[in-house]
């Protein structure tokens, strides 16, 4: 049924009020610009009660947010608050973001080899929640780092070391603040329209000028389906490069977890150790696609022709042991105590440790990634809810992979925990995650489909939602 939209009539000032808004989103209409600057504006200054906003967001969520929709509330919110310039760094800046996942790391290696690169990069970083980790808890795990950094000590990370990863400040982006938590609690999160602006408008409050986008899929994904993935990797690029950032998205691989570990400190040993030359099988997935990801960064940000190119000059700063050096600055420059590093199978001191050997013979040939995230927050890494503590320690250490020959007794992960009591869960969650066939897995990708402002818009175009 075609709806005429009776608020076109309204002359531009005219006074808005959120129950016309509201009812508007209900009937499938399309609010304009103005309409949802306001709605953005209510919220972050608290003058839209907290009632209205979720009822706007229930509809929403429920009728889907129009491309126009999704490109103003994306602006509205990044100019609710303060913002940070990066016109001082003298250098093109340039950030990634992930949709979160288990094990994902990239950033410790993502930042120091595009900053080392040429290119700066603020990276204003979030807490684990749910399954997922987050970049900021594992950084605390190193002894006096700190990430609640004010926009001026930011900067000076920035022109000092090149990279810099902070969480947000109370006053960036305040709209996302109360948005985001009323969505939480009203079973609004997963709409393509909300999660793109929401991501998008932090980020671009960083004054990027070159945005990577990693959106993971598959076990241990946010959105689950493909096409679901597929369609916010185009939305996010189109409504950035809206906004003036170059954007690029690429879907990778969450079938399993990246890398060898999933926790906080030890994701950071793991990192180090590839910063640090080192080239184990388990961390091949992670260094291959931090080397893609950071060679985007380094194309985008004008510092090589191609992201092949852009790959070549990351893999050479692994190589030549520069890109190490830029993350101990960083750490330093933040508080960090990198003595921590010299010996960091002696500074890892988890309160409990068990072995998880393998139940039969076969092929790992699944795994719930999930469920996995589940177990590694259940033995202390993560947070049921916002604020509370982590354990550094906690965690899980794979020995394999999926696709990998195992033999019955054979160790498949080590699981470090606060206590003997936090092991119990995980490790069933653990058996229940991980699939033993008699026959190999398919092969999955690392990479599968890229996104940039060439086929995004016609992506969105022919997608049926
Ligand atoms: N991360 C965010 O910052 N916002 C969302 O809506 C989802 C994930």
């Amino acid at each position: 049924m075609t709806q005429t939209d009776p608020m076109q009539t309204v002359p531009n000032s005219a006074p808005l009020h959120t129950i016309d808004l509201i009812r508007k989103k209900r009937d499938g209409l399309s609010l304009d610009n103005r309409e949802v600057a306001f709605l953005a504006n209510g919220a972050a200054d608290g003058s839209i009660p907290l009632e209205q906003l979720s009822a706007w967001l229930m509809a929403a969520w429920i009728r889907g947010l129009s491309l126009d929709e999704t490109r103003a509330l994306t602006i509205a919110m990044r100019d609710s608050g303060e913002k940070f310039s990066p016109a001082r760094l003298r250098k093109v800046a340039v950030d990634k973001h992930s949709t979160g996942g288990v094990g994902d790391k990239t950033s410790f290696l993502i930042a120091p080899l595009a900053a080392v690169c040429g290119v700066a990069v603020p990276m204003i970083s979030g807490r684990a929640l749910g399954h997922t980790g987050g970049t900021l808890d594992k950084l605390e795990s190193i002894p006096g780092y700190r990430t609640a950094l004010t926009l001026q000590e930011f900067e000076a990370v920035l022109l000092r070391c090149g990279a810099s990863i902070v969480s947000q400040t109370p006053s960036l982006v305040p709209a996302d603040r109360v948005l985001y938590a009323l969505r939480d609690r009203t079973g609004t999160v997963e709409s393509p329209g909300l999660i793109c602006a929401s991501i998008l408008s932090k980020k671009l409050a960083a004054g990027l000028d070159a945005l990577v986008l990693d959106v993971k899929t598959g076990s241990g994904a946010f959105l689950r389906k493909q096409e679901d993935s597929e369609y916010l990797a185009a939305l996010m690029v189109a409504t950035a490069e809206a906004a003036g950032t170059r954007t690029v998205a690429l879907l990778t691989d969450m079938g399993q977890p990246l890398g060898r570990t999933a926790g906080n400190w030890i994701e950071l040993v793991e990192s180090i150790d590839l910063l640090r030359g080192q080239r184990p099988a388990e961390s091949e997935d992670l260094r291959e696609l931090s080397l893609i990801l950071a060679g985007w960064m380094i194309h985008l940000g004008g510092q090589a022709a191609t992201p092949e190119s852009g790959y070549a000059r990351a893999e050479a700063a692994l190589a030549d042991g520069s890109a190490l050096l830029a993350f101990l600055c960083m750490i330093e420059a933040q508080g960090g105590d990198v003595r921590a590093f010299d010996d960091p199978a002696g500074f890892h001191k988890p309160g409990a440790t068990e072995v998880l050997t393998a139940w039969e013979n076969g092929y790992i040939s699944a795994m719930d990634t999930t469920k996995i995230g589940w177990a590694v927050q259940r033995l202390g890494a993560g947070r049921e809810k916002a604020g509370e503590p982590v354990d550094p320690h906690a965690g899980i250490d794979f020995n394999t992979r999926r696709g990998a020959k195992i033999e019955q007794g054979q160790p498949i992960a080590t699981l470090f925990a606060t206590c003997h009591a936090l092991l119990t869960e995980p490790i069933a969650l653990l058996k229940e995650a991980i699939t033993v066939s008699k026959t190999p897995p398919e092969h999955v990708p690392l990479i599968g489909r890229v996104f940039t402002r060439e086929n995004a818009e016609i992506y969105l175009q022919n997608a049926v939602r």
